[in-house]
Protein backbone atom coordinates (compact mmCIF):
# COMPACT_ATOMS: atom_id res chain seq x y z
CA UNK A 1 0.00 0.00 0.00
CA UNK A 2 1.22 3.46 -0.58
CA UNK A 3 1.85 5.99 2.02
CA UNK A 4 -0.48 8.48 0.77
CA UNK A 5 -3.24 5.71 0.65
CA UNK A 6 -2.05 5.26 4.57
CA UNK A 7 -2.11 8.60 5.56
CA UNK A 8 -5.42 9.07 3.94
CA UNK A 9 -7.01 5.96 5.94
CA UNK A 10 -5.25 7.52 8.70
CA UNK A 11 -6.51 10.55 8.69
CA UNK A 12 -9.95 9.45 8.13
CA UNK A 13 -9.86 7.26 11.19
CA UNK A 14 -10.38 3.79 9.14
CA UNK A 15 -11.55 0.48 11.13
CA UNK A 16 -8.85 -2.11 11.84
CA UNK A 17 -11.25 -4.70 10.09
CA UNK A 18 -11.09 -2.24 6.67
CA UNK A 19 -7.08 -1.82 7.06
CA UNK A 20 -6.89 -5.76 7.45
CA UNK A 21 -8.37 -6.57 4.45
CA UNK A 22 -6.79 -3.77 2.33
CA UNK A 23 -3.14 -5.13 3.91
CA UNK A 24 -3.04 -8.24 2.05
CA UNK A 25 -3.16 -9.35 -2.10
CA UNK A 26 -6.00 -10.51 -2.97
CA UNK A 27 -7.01 -13.47 -4.08
CA UNK A 28 -10.14 -14.90 -6.09
CA UNK A 29 -12.63 -17.28 -5.51
CA UNK A 30 -13.59 -20.54 -6.87
CA UNK A 31 -15.61 -22.90 -5.83
CA UNK A 32 -15.11 -22.22 -2.78
CA UNK A 33 -11.10 -21.87 -2.51
CA UNK A 34 -9.34 -18.83 -2.29
CA UNK A 35 -6.49 -19.21 -5.52
CA UNK A 36 -4.14 -17.07 -7.14
CA UNK A 37 -4.59 -16.90 -11.60
CA UNK A 38 -3.12 -19.66 -13.06
CA UNK A 39 -0.32 -17.82 -14.34
CA UNK A 40 0.67 -15.82 -11.35
CA UNK A 41 -0.39 -12.31 -13.18
CA UNK A 42 -1.91 -9.60 -10.71
CA UNK A 43 -3.22 -6.03 -11.72
CA UNK A 44 -3.08 -3.42 -9.24
CA UNK A 45 -5.91 -1.24 -7.42
CA UNK A 46 -5.42 2.35 -7.01
CA UNK A 47 -7.50 4.64 -4.29
CA UNK A 48 -9.16 7.64 -6.30
CA UNK A 49 -8.78 10.54 -3.95
CA UNK A 50 -5.02 9.97 -3.54
CA UNK A 51 -4.15 8.19 -6.85
CA UNK A 52 -2.25 6.24 -4.41
CA UNK A 53 -1.93 1.91 -5.24
CA UNK A 54 -4.10 -0.07 -2.15
CA UNK A 55 -3.35 -3.57 -3.35
CA UNK A 56 -3.59 -6.13 -6.03
CA UNK A 57 -5.62 -8.75 -7.34
CA UNK A 58 -5.22 -11.72 -9.64
CA UNK A 59 -5.80 -11.05 -13.47
CA UNK A 60 -7.45 -14.17 -14.17
CA UNK A 61 -6.72 -16.39 -17.15
CA UNK A 62 -9.56 -18.13 -19.55
CA UNK A 63 -7.64 -21.68 -17.46
CA UNK A 64 -9.10 -19.62 -14.40
CA UNK A 65 -12.92 -19.27 -15.45
CA UNK A 66 -13.07 -22.93 -17.03
CA UNK A 67 -12.45 -24.19 -13.50
CA UNK A 68 -15.25 -21.26 -12.04
CA UNK A 69 -17.72 -22.69 -14.75
CA UNK A 70 -16.91 -26.27 -14.34
CA UNK A 71 -17.57 -25.58 -10.22
CA UNK A 72 -20.66 -23.87 -10.79
CA UNK A 73 -21.69 -26.57 -13.85
CA UNK A 74 -21.08 -29.46 -10.63
CA UNK A 75 -23.47 -27.51 -8.38
CA UNK A 76 -26.12 -27.19 -10.66
CA UNK A 77 -26.29 -30.07 -12.49
CA UNK A 78 -25.45 -32.58 -9.79
CA UNK A 79 -25.50 -30.28 -6.70
CA UNK A 80 -27.08 -29.24 -3.36
CA UNK A 81 -28.24 -25.74 -4.57
CA UNK A 82 -31.16 -26.14 -6.76
CA UNK A 83 -32.64 -28.97 -5.25
CA UNK A 84 -32.28 -27.65 -1.69
CA UNK A 85 -35.70 -27.02 -0.23
CA UNK A 86 -37.08 -23.64 -0.92
CA UNK A 87 -37.15 -22.33 2.78
CA UNK A 88 -33.63 -23.85 3.16
CA UNK A 89 -32.31 -21.33 0.17
CA UNK A 90 -33.87 -18.69 2.10
CA UNK A 91 -32.80 -19.17 5.32
CA UNK A 92 -29.23 -19.41 3.49
CA UNK A 93 -29.85 -15.79 1.64
CA UNK A 94 -31.57 -14.59 4.59
CA UNK A 95 -28.06 -15.25 6.46
CA UNK A 96 -26.06 -13.96 3.79
CA UNK A 97 -27.93 -10.67 3.98
CA UNK A 98 -27.84 -10.24 8.04
CA UNK A 99 -23.98 -10.77 7.37
CA UNK A 100 -24.14 -7.66 4.98
CA UNK A 101 -25.81 -5.80 7.38
CA UNK A 102 -23.34 -6.47 10.29
CA UNK A 103 -20.06 -5.60 8.24
CA UNK A 104 -22.23 -2.96 6.91
CA UNK A 105 -19.44 -0.35 8.25
CA UNK A 106 -16.67 -2.00 6.78
CA UNK A 107 -18.13 -2.93 3.21
CA UNK A 108 -18.97 1.04 2.84
CA UNK A 109 -14.99 2.35 3.55
CA UNK A 110 -14.44 -0.31 1.11
CA UNK A 111 -16.45 0.32 -1.21
CA UNK A 112 -15.42 4.17 -0.77
CA UNK A 113 -12.06 3.73 -0.86
CA UNK A 114 -11.98 1.65 -4.02
CA UNK A 115 -13.91 3.71 -5.85
CA UNK A 116 -14.13 7.35 -4.09
CA UNK A 117 -17.07 7.87 -3.73
CA UNK A 118 -18.67 8.82 -0.40
CA UNK A 119 -18.65 6.39 2.45
CA UNK A 120 -21.79 8.04 3.78
CA UNK A 121 -23.79 7.67 0.88
CA UNK A 122 -21.88 3.84 0.54
CA UNK A 123 -23.14 2.85 3.84
CA UNK A 124 -26.66 4.48 3.10
CA UNK A 125 -27.07 3.93 -0.66
CA UNK A 126 -24.95 0.84 -2.00
CA UNK A 127 -24.36 -1.14 1.29
CA UNK A 128 -28.23 -0.48 2.06
CA UNK A 129 -29.48 -0.99 -1.26
CA UNK A 130 -27.45 -4.41 -1.18
CA UNK A 131 -28.90 -5.85 2.09
CA UNK A 132 -32.32 -4.87 0.96
CA UNK A 133 -31.86 -6.76 -3.03
CA UNK A 134 -30.65 -9.68 -0.92
CA UNK A 135 -33.72 -9.52 1.65
CA UNK A 136 -36.11 -9.16 -0.86
CA UNK A 137 -35.07 -12.21 -3.08
CA UNK A 138 -34.31 -14.27 -0.13
CA UNK A 139 -38.18 -14.30 0.36
CA UNK A 140 -38.92 -15.60 -3.70
CA UNK A 141 -37.66 -19.31 -3.89
CA UNK A 142 -40.92 -20.34 -1.66
CA UNK A 143 -43.33 -18.54 -3.85
CA UNK A 144 -41.83 -19.71 -7.48
CA UNK A 145 -44.12 -21.83 -9.22
CA UNK A 146 -46.13 -22.74 -12.75
CA UNK A 147 -49.68 -23.12 -12.87
CA UNK A 148 -51.75 -25.52 -14.44
CA UNK A 149 -54.04 -25.30 -17.11
CA UNK A 150 -56.89 -26.29 -19.41
CA UNK A 151 -56.83 -27.37 -22.53
CA UNK A 152 -59.55 -27.25 -24.80
CA UNK A 153 -57.80 -29.48 -27.70
CA UNK A 154 -59.67 -32.90 -27.63
CA UNK A 155 -58.72 -35.39 -25.51
CA UNK A 156 -58.03 -35.41 -21.72
CA UNK A 157 -55.25 -34.20 -20.10
CA UNK A 158 -53.00 -32.83 -17.03
CA UNK A 159 -51.39 -29.80 -18.41
CA UNK A 160 -49.28 -27.42 -16.44
CA UNK A 161 -45.90 -25.49 -16.38
CA UNK A 162 -42.66 -25.59 -14.29
CA UNK A 163 -40.08 -23.03 -13.59
CA UNK A 164 -36.52 -24.21 -13.71
CA UNK A 165 -33.91 -22.02 -12.79
CA UNK A 166 -31.91 -21.67 -16.32
CA UNK A 167 -28.54 -23.11 -15.15
CA UNK A 168 -25.12 -21.28 -14.42
CA UNK A 169 -24.85 -17.37 -15.09
CA UNK A 170 -22.37 -15.01 -15.73
CA UNK A 171 -22.38 -11.46 -14.04
CA UNK A 172 -20.09 -8.81 -15.77
CA UNK A 173 -20.72 -5.39 -13.62
CA UNK A 174 -19.25 -2.36 -14.10
CA UNK A 175 -17.21 0.37 -11.58
CA UNK A 176 -19.88 2.73 -10.42
CA UNK A 177 -21.95 0.91 -7.83
CA UNK A 178 -19.98 -2.42 -7.52
CA UNK A 179 -21.43 -4.11 -4.77
CA UNK A 180 -25.21 -3.20 -5.76
CA UNK A 181 -24.80 -3.77 -9.33
CA UNK A 182 -23.29 -7.38 -8.13
CA UNK A 183 -26.15 -7.74 -5.73
CA UNK A 184 -29.05 -6.97 -8.68
CA UNK A 185 -27.55 -9.75 -10.73
CA UNK A 186 -26.88 -12.75 -7.63
CA UNK A 187 -29.55 -12.44 -5.37
CA UNK A 188 -31.99 -13.05 -8.25
CA UNK A 189 -30.03 -15.59 -9.43
CA UNK A 190 -29.32 -17.33 -6.34
CA UNK A 191 -32.85 -17.29 -5.45
CA UNK A 192 -33.95 -19.23 -8.89
CA UNK A 193 -31.67 -21.92 -8.05
CA UNK A 194 -29.06 -20.73 -9.91
CA UNK A 195 -25.08 -20.65 -10.05
CA UNK A 196 -23.04 -17.60 -10.67
CA UNK A 197 -19.70 -16.30 -11.44
CA UNK A 198 -19.06 -13.07 -11.09
CA UNK A 199 -16.44 -10.50 -12.80
CA UNK A 200 -15.99 -7.40 -10.75
CA UNK A 201 -14.57 -4.44 -13.38
CA UNK A 202 -11.34 -3.85 -12.91
CA UNK A 203 -10.98 -0.71 -11.38
CA UNK A 204 -13.27 -1.82 -8.59
CA UNK A 205 -12.87 -5.69 -7.21
CA UNK A 206 -12.89 -5.60 -3.61
CA UNK A 207 -16.24 -5.38 -2.45
CA UNK A 208 -17.05 -8.64 -4.21
CA UNK A 209 -14.05 -10.30 -2.80
CA UNK A 210 -14.93 -9.35 0.81
CA UNK A 211 -18.50 -10.05 -0.46
CA UNK A 212 -17.43 -13.70 -1.29
CA UNK A 213 -15.75 -14.25 1.90
CA UNK A 214 -19.70 -13.60 3.78
CA UNK A 215 -21.24 -15.38 1.23
CA UNK A 216 -18.96 -18.31 2.36
CA UNK A 217 -19.19 -17.12 6.49
CA UNK A 218 -23.12 -17.69 5.38
CA UNK A 219 -22.96 -21.11 4.34
CA UNK A 220 -23.79 -20.50 0.80
CA UNK A 221 -22.53 -24.22 -0.90
CA UNK A 222 -18.48 -23.86 -2.71
CA UNK A 223 -19.30 -23.77 -6.38
CA UNK A 224 -22.48 -21.50 -6.15
CA UNK A 225 -20.97 -18.47 -5.78
CA UNK A 226 -17.21 -17.70 -7.65
CA UNK A 227 -15.29 -14.30 -8.23
CA UNK A 228 -13.09 -14.33 -11.37
CA UNK A 229 -11.44 -10.89 -11.00
CA UNK A 230 -9.21 -9.46 -14.11
CA UNK A 231 -9.78 -7.49 -17.41
CA UNK A 232 -13.08 -7.64 -19.02
CA UNK A 233 -11.40 -7.79 -22.91
CA UNK A 234 -10.36 -11.65 -21.58
CA UNK A 235 -13.07 -12.97 -18.89
CA UNK A 236 -16.02 -11.07 -19.73
CA UNK A 237 -15.39 -11.83 -23.35
CA UNK A 238 -15.11 -15.64 -22.67
CA UNK A 239 -18.18 -15.44 -20.66
CA UNK A 240 -19.60 -13.96 -23.35
CA UNK A 241 -18.93 -17.41 -25.38
CA UNK A 242 -18.04 -19.82 -22.90
CA UNK A 243 -20.19 -23.22 -23.68
CA UNK A 244 -21.03 -23.77 -19.96
CA UNK A 245 -22.71 -20.88 -19.27
CA UNK A 246 -26.21 -20.59 -19.77
CA UNK A 247 -26.72 -16.91 -19.61
CA UNK A 248 -24.93 -13.61 -19.06
CA UNK A 249 -25.97 -10.77 -16.86
CA UNK A 250 -24.10 -7.38 -18.21
CA UNK A 251 -24.24 -4.35 -17.06
CA UNK A 252 -21.95 -1.66 -18.32
CA UNK A 253 -21.63 0.64 -21.46
CA UNK A 254 -23.48 0.30 -25.04
CA UNK A 255 -20.44 -0.37 -26.96
CA UNK A 256 -19.34 -3.66 -24.92
CA UNK A 257 -22.99 -4.89 -23.83
CA UNK A 258 -23.24 -5.06 -28.19
CA UNK A 259 -19.84 -7.09 -28.40
CA UNK A 260 -21.22 -9.29 -25.19
CA UNK A 261 -24.69 -9.50 -27.00
CA UNK A 262 -23.67 -10.82 -30.96
CA UNK A 263 -20.54 -13.08 -28.55
CA UNK A 264 -23.58 -14.46 -26.52
CA UNK A 265 -25.79 -14.93 -29.71
CA UNK A 266 -23.28 -17.51 -31.32
CA UNK A 267 -24.05 -20.12 -28.35
CA UNK A 268 -27.39 -19.19 -27.99
CA UNK A 269 -26.83 -17.67 -24.43
CA UNK A 270 -29.66 -15.72 -22.36
CA UNK A 271 -28.90 -12.22 -22.37
CA UNK A 272 -29.32 -9.15 -19.93
CA UNK A 273 -27.93 -6.00 -20.93
CA UNK A 274 -28.24 -3.16 -18.66
CA UNK A 275 -26.45 -0.51 -20.51
CA UNK A 276 -25.21 3.48 -20.96
CA UNK A 277 -28.04 6.29 -20.85
CA UNK A 278 -28.06 10.21 -21.15
CA UNK A 279 -31.47 10.39 -19.46
CA UNK A 280 -33.54 13.61 -20.08
CA UNK A 281 -35.61 15.29 -17.08
CA UNK A 282 -38.87 18.13 -18.12
CA UNK A 283 -39.08 21.06 -15.63
CA UNK A 284 -42.53 22.12 -16.46
CA UNK A 285 -43.72 25.69 -15.59
CA UNK A 286 -45.80 25.26 -12.80
CA UNK A 287 -43.14 23.33 -10.97
CA UNK A 288 -41.70 24.13 -7.26
CA UNK A 289 -38.67 25.09 -8.61
CA UNK A 290 -36.43 25.05 -5.57
CA UNK A 291 -37.55 21.62 -4.59
CA UNK A 292 -37.37 20.84 -8.22
CA UNK A 293 -33.60 22.14 -8.40
CA UNK A 294 -32.54 20.40 -5.48
CA UNK A 295 -33.67 16.79 -6.96
CA UNK A 296 -32.46 17.72 -10.05
CA UNK A 297 -28.93 18.57 -9.02
CA UNK A 298 -29.33 15.05 -7.12
CA UNK A 299 -30.13 13.16 -9.99
CA UNK A 300 -27.06 14.16 -11.79
CA UNK A 301 -24.71 15.20 -9.53
CA UNK A 302 -24.74 11.94 -7.15
CA UNK A 303 -21.90 9.34 -7.13
CA UNK A 304 -20.54 12.37 -8.95
CA UNK A 305 -22.50 12.03 -12.09
CA UNK A 306 -21.28 8.43 -12.73
CA UNK A 307 -25.09 6.79 -12.84
CA UNK A 308 -26.27 5.12 -15.51
CA UNK A 309 -29.70 6.81 -15.57
CA UNK A 310 -28.40 10.26 -14.46
CA UNK A 311 -30.66 13.07 -15.64
CA UNK A 312 -27.98 14.30 -17.62
CA UNK A 313 -30.18 16.59 -20.19
CA UNK A 314 -32.30 19.33 -18.71
CA UNK A 315 -34.86 21.06 -20.74
CA UNK A 316 -37.07 23.45 -18.98
CA UNK A 317 -40.38 25.29 -20.10
CA UNK A 318 -38.90 29.18 -21.21
CA UNK A 319 -41.20 31.46 -18.78
CA UNK A 320 -39.10 29.69 -15.90
CA UNK A 321 -36.08 28.56 -17.87
CA UNK A 322 -33.75 31.86 -16.04
CA UNK A 323 -35.05 31.17 -12.22
CA UNK A 324 -34.71 27.38 -12.42
CA UNK A 325 -31.43 28.01 -13.63
CA UNK A 326 -30.47 29.86 -10.82
CA UNK A 327 -31.87 28.00 -8.27
CA UNK A 328 -29.79 24.95 -9.67
CA UNK A 329 -26.66 26.71 -9.41
CA UNK A 330 -27.24 28.15 -6.07
CA UNK A 331 -27.76 24.33 -4.83
CA UNK A 332 -25.02 23.06 -6.53
CA UNK A 333 -22.65 25.53 -5.19
CA UNK A 334 -23.40 23.95 -1.82
CA UNK A 335 -22.69 20.17 -2.55
CA UNK A 336 -18.73 19.53 -0.81
CA UNK A 337 -16.23 18.62 -3.10
CA UNK A 338 -13.76 15.92 -1.09
CA UNK A 339 -12.39 13.06 -0.41
CA UNK A 340 -14.33 9.65 -0.52
CA UNK A 341 -14.10 8.92 3.58
CA UNK A 342 -14.80 12.63 4.19
CA UNK A 343 -18.48 12.13 5.75
CA UNK A 344 -19.91 15.03 4.43
CA UNK A 345 -18.52 14.69 0.94
CA UNK A 346 -21.18 15.02 -1.84
CA UNK A 347 -18.80 15.27 -4.92
CA UNK A 348 -15.92 12.45 -4.50
CA UNK A 349 -13.16 11.93 -6.95
CA UNK A 350 -13.88 10.52 -10.91
CA UNK A 351 -13.25 6.26 -10.39
CA UNK A 352 -9.54 7.02 -12.60
CA UNK A 353 -7.31 9.53 -13.80
CA UNK A 354 -8.65 8.28 -17.11
CA UNK A 355 -12.14 9.56 -16.70
CA UNK A 356 -11.19 12.36 -15.36
CA UNK A 357 -9.78 13.19 -18.91
CA UNK A 358 -12.31 11.84 -20.70
CA UNK A 359 -14.86 14.11 -18.05
CA UNK A 360 -12.76 16.96 -18.70
CA UNK A 361 -12.67 16.90 -22.49
CA UNK A 362 -16.17 16.95 -22.79
CA UNK A 363 -16.33 19.82 -20.52
CA UNK A 364 -14.00 21.81 -23.63
CA UNK A 365 -15.70 19.90 -26.44
CA UNK A 366 -19.24 21.68 -24.49
CA UNK A 367 -16.92 25.45 -24.53
CA UNK A 368 -15.53 24.67 -28.26
CA UNK A 369 -19.23 24.50 -29.28
CA UNK A 370 -20.68 27.06 -27.99
CA UNK A 371 -22.11 26.21 -24.87
CA UNK A 372 -22.92 28.51 -22.39
CA UNK A 373 -20.71 27.26 -19.01
CA UNK A 374 -22.68 28.78 -16.22
CA UNK A 375 -20.72 27.14 -13.39
CA UNK A 376 -18.21 24.48 -12.36
CA UNK A 377 -16.04 22.20 -14.74
CA UNK A 378 -12.91 22.74 -13.29
CA UNK A 379 -9.77 20.39 -11.72
CA UNK A 380 -9.24 21.44 -8.07
CA UNK A 381 -5.65 21.85 -7.26
CA UNK A 382 -4.18 19.15 -5.71
CA UNK A 383 -4.17 14.68 -5.72
CA UNK A 384 -6.97 12.75 -7.19
CA UNK A 385 -9.20 12.58 -9.82
CA UNK A 386 -11.87 15.18 -8.97
CA UNK A 387 -13.99 17.69 -11.50
CA UNK A 388 -16.17 20.13 -10.30
CA UNK A 389 -19.91 19.53 -11.30
CA UNK A 390 -20.31 21.74 -14.15
CA UNK A 391 -23.76 22.80 -15.47
CA UNK A 392 -24.00 23.97 -19.74
CA UNK A 393 -27.31 26.37 -20.53
CA UNK A 394 -27.70 26.68 -24.31
CA UNK A 395 -26.88 23.70 -25.79
CA UNK A 396 -27.82 22.24 -29.06
CA UNK A 397 -29.68 19.08 -29.76
CA UNK A 398 -26.49 18.37 -32.20
CA UNK A 399 -23.40 19.10 -29.46
CA UNK A 400 -21.37 16.19 -28.70
CA UNK A 401 -22.30 16.89 -24.89
CA UNK A 402 -26.10 16.57 -25.24
CA UNK A 403 -25.72 13.24 -27.81
CA UNK A 404 -23.26 10.89 -25.53
CA UNK A 405 -23.39 9.48 -22.44
CA UNK A 406 -20.24 11.64 -20.28
CA UNK A 407 -20.47 9.80 -17.15
CA UNK A 408 -19.16 12.17 -15.33
CA UNK A 409 -20.68 15.31 -13.10
CA UNK A 410 -21.91 17.36 -16.22
CA UNK A 411 -25.57 18.57 -16.96
CA UNK A 412 -26.72 19.87 -19.84
CA UNK A 413 -29.91 22.12 -20.26
CA UNK A 414 -31.99 24.15 -22.96
CA UNK A 415 -35.40 26.09 -22.74
CA UNK A 416 -38.53 24.75 -24.33
CA UNK A 417 -42.07 25.59 -25.44
CA UNK A 418 -44.66 23.36 -25.83
CA UNK A 419 -45.27 19.99 -24.59
CA UNK A 420 -44.87 18.83 -27.97
CA UNK A 421 -41.21 20.07 -27.94
CA UNK A 422 -40.40 18.84 -24.85
CA UNK A 423 -41.07 15.75 -26.00
CA UNK A 424 -39.36 15.04 -29.20
CA UNK A 425 -36.16 16.68 -27.22
CA UNK A 426 -36.42 13.73 -24.42
CA UNK A 427 -36.70 10.99 -27.18
CA UNK A 428 -34.06 12.48 -29.25
CA UNK A 429 -31.52 9.84 -28.28
CA UNK A 430 -30.45 6.70 -29.04
CA UNK A 431 -30.83 6.03 -25.24
CA UNK A 432 -33.70 5.07 -23.09
CA UNK A 433 -32.82 4.38 -19.84
CA UNK A 434 -34.89 6.75 -17.46
CA UNK A 435 -37.39 10.04 -17.59
CA UNK A 436 -37.54 12.89 -15.24
CA UNK A 437 -40.77 14.99 -15.06
CA UNK A 438 -40.85 17.92 -12.38
CA UNK A 439 -44.50 19.27 -12.25
CA UNK A 440 -47.64 18.87 -9.75
CA UNK A 441 -50.14 19.04 -12.94
CA UNK A 442 -51.16 15.89 -12.81
CA UNK A 443 -53.16 15.69 -16.26
CA UNK A 444 -50.06 16.81 -18.15
CA UNK A 445 -48.08 14.71 -16.16
CA UNK A 446 -50.00 11.48 -17.37
CA UNK A 447 -49.99 12.51 -20.73
CA UNK A 448 -46.26 12.95 -20.71
CA UNK A 449 -45.63 9.33 -18.89
CA UNK A 450 -46.44 7.06 -22.22
CA UNK A 451 -45.12 9.61 -24.52
CA UNK A 452 -41.55 9.27 -23.44
CA UNK A 453 -39.53 6.03 -24.71
CA UNK A 454 -37.67 5.18 -21.37
CA UNK A 455 -37.37 1.72 -19.19
CA UNK A 456 -38.07 4.02 -15.83
CA UNK A 457 -40.22 7.74 -15.80
CA UNK A 458 -39.63 9.55 -11.98
CA UNK A 459 -42.01 12.38 -11.85
CA UNK A 460 -40.73 14.87 -9.07
CA UNK A 461 -37.92 12.23 -8.23
CA UNK A 462 -34.88 11.10 -9.78
CA UNK A 463 -33.35 7.45 -9.82
CA UNK A 464 -35.83 6.18 -6.79
CA UNK A 465 -34.71 2.25 -6.68
CA UNK A 466 -36.38 -0.37 -4.79
CA UNK A 467 -35.75 -3.80 -4.87
CA UNK A 468 -39.38 -4.83 -5.68
CA UNK A 469 -39.63 -2.41 -8.84
CA UNK A 470 -37.81 -3.55 -12.09
CA UNK A 471 -34.93 -1.72 -13.68
CA UNK A 472 -33.83 -2.01 -17.45
CA UNK A 473 -33.73 0.21 -20.61
CA UNK A 474 -35.40 0.66 -23.76
CA UNK A 475 -33.41 1.17 -27.04
CA UNK A 476 -29.44 1.51 -26.94
CA UNK A 477 -29.50 1.20 -23.16
CA UNK A 478 -30.62 -2.41 -23.60
CA UNK A 479 -32.91 -5.33 -22.89
CA UNK A 480 -34.21 -7.34 -19.69
CA UNK A 481 -34.85 -6.34 -16.40
CA UNK A 482 -32.77 -6.67 -12.79
CA UNK A 483 -34.94 -6.10 -9.70
CA UNK A 484 -38.47 -7.01 -9.15
CA UNK A 485 -40.67 -10.36 -9.84
CA UNK A 486 -39.95 -9.45 -13.60
CA UNK A 487 -36.13 -10.30 -12.84
CA UNK A 488 -36.84 -13.86 -12.04
CA UNK A 489 -38.85 -14.46 -15.55
CA UNK A 490 -35.18 -13.72 -16.75
CA UNK A 491 -33.48 -16.59 -14.47
CA UNK A 492 -36.19 -19.42 -15.14
CA UNK A 493 -37.20 -21.53 -17.94
CA UNK A 494 -40.90 -22.55 -18.57
CA UNK A 495 -41.56 -26.30 -19.04
CA UNK A 496 -44.50 -27.00 -20.46
CA UNK A 497 -45.70 -30.81 -19.22
CA UNK A 498 -48.47 -32.67 -21.20
CA UNK A 499 -49.82 -35.90 -19.20
CA UNK A 500 -52.56 -38.02 -21.04
CA UNK A 501 -54.99 -39.12 -18.64
CA UNK A 502 -57.11 -41.88 -18.97
P1 LIG B 1 -17.64 -1.11 -19.41
O1 LIG B 1 -18.60 -1.49 -20.48
O2 LIG B 1 -16.33 -0.57 -19.82
O3 LIG B 1 -17.32 -2.34 -18.47
C1 LIG B 1 -18.35 -3.06 -17.80
C2 LIG B 1 -17.84 -4.45 -17.47
O4 LIG B 1 -17.59 -5.13 -18.70
C3 LIG B 1 -16.53 -4.47 -16.69
O5 LIG B 1 -16.54 -5.52 -15.75
C4 LIG B 1 -15.50 -4.74 -17.77
O6 LIG B 1 -14.35 -5.40 -17.29
C5 LIG B 1 -16.28 -5.68 -18.68
N1 LIG B 1 -15.79 -5.74 -20.08
C6 LIG B 1 -14.96 -4.90 -20.72
N2 LIG B 1 -14.73 -5.33 -21.98
C7 LIG B 1 -15.44 -6.46 -22.14
C8 LIG B 1 -15.65 -7.36 -23.22
N3 LIG B 1 -15.06 -7.18 -24.40
N4 LIG B 1 -16.48 -8.40 -23.03
C9 LIG B 1 -17.12 -8.60 -21.86
N5 LIG B 1 -16.95 -7.79 -20.79
C10 LIG B 1 -16.12 -6.73 -20.93
O7 LIG B 1 -18.44 -0.10 -18.47
P2 LIG B 1 -17.90 0.70 -17.21
O8 LIG B 1 -17.04 1.81 -17.72
O9 LIG B 1 -17.37 -0.26 -16.20
O10 LIG B 1 -19.26 1.27 -16.59
C11 LIG B 1 -19.85 2.42 -17.07
C12 LIG B 1 -20.97 2.10 -18.04
O11 LIG B 1 -21.91 1.23 -17.43
C13 LIG B 1 -21.77 3.32 -18.43
O12 LIG B 1 -22.05 3.27 -19.81
C14 LIG B 1 -23.05 3.19 -17.63
O13 LIG B 1 -24.16 3.85 -18.16
C15 LIG B 1 -23.24 1.72 -17.62
N6 LIG B 1 -24.11 1.32 -16.51
C16 LIG B 1 -25.39 0.91 -16.78
C17 LIG B 1 -26.25 0.56 -15.75
C18 LIG B 1 -27.66 0.10 -16.02
O14 LIG B 1 -28.26 -0.49 -15.13
N7 LIG B 1 -28.20 0.30 -17.21
C19 LIG B 1 -25.81 0.64 -14.42
C20 LIG B 1 -24.50 1.05 -14.18
C21 LIG B 1 -23.66 1.40 -15.23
Amino acid sequence: MDESVRDYLDRYGVSDATRQFLAKPRKMFIDGAWVDSGDGATFDIFEPSTGGRITSAPSGTIEDLDRAVRAARRQFDGGDWRRLKPLARERLLHRLADLLETHGDELAEIESIDMGKSVTFAREIDIQGTVDTFRYFAGWPSKLHGRTVEPSIPGNYLAYTRKEPLGVVAAIVPWNFPLQTMAWKLAAALAAGCTVIVKPAELTSLSTLRFAELAQEAGIPDGVVNVVTGRGSIIGAAMSTHPGINKVTFTGSTPVGQEVGRSAVGSLKHVTLELGGKSPVLVLDDADLPRAALAVANGVFFNSGQVCDAGTRVYVQRSVHDAFLDELVKVTRTLKIAPGLDRDCYIGPLVSAQQKTVVSAYVEAGRRDGAELIHGGGSPAGPGHFVEPAIFAHCRPEMSIVREEIFGPVLVTSPFDTLDDAVSLANDTPFGLAAAIYSNDLARVHTLIPRLHAGSVYVNAHSTIDPSMPFGGFKDSGFGKDLGPEQLDHLMETKAVWITLP
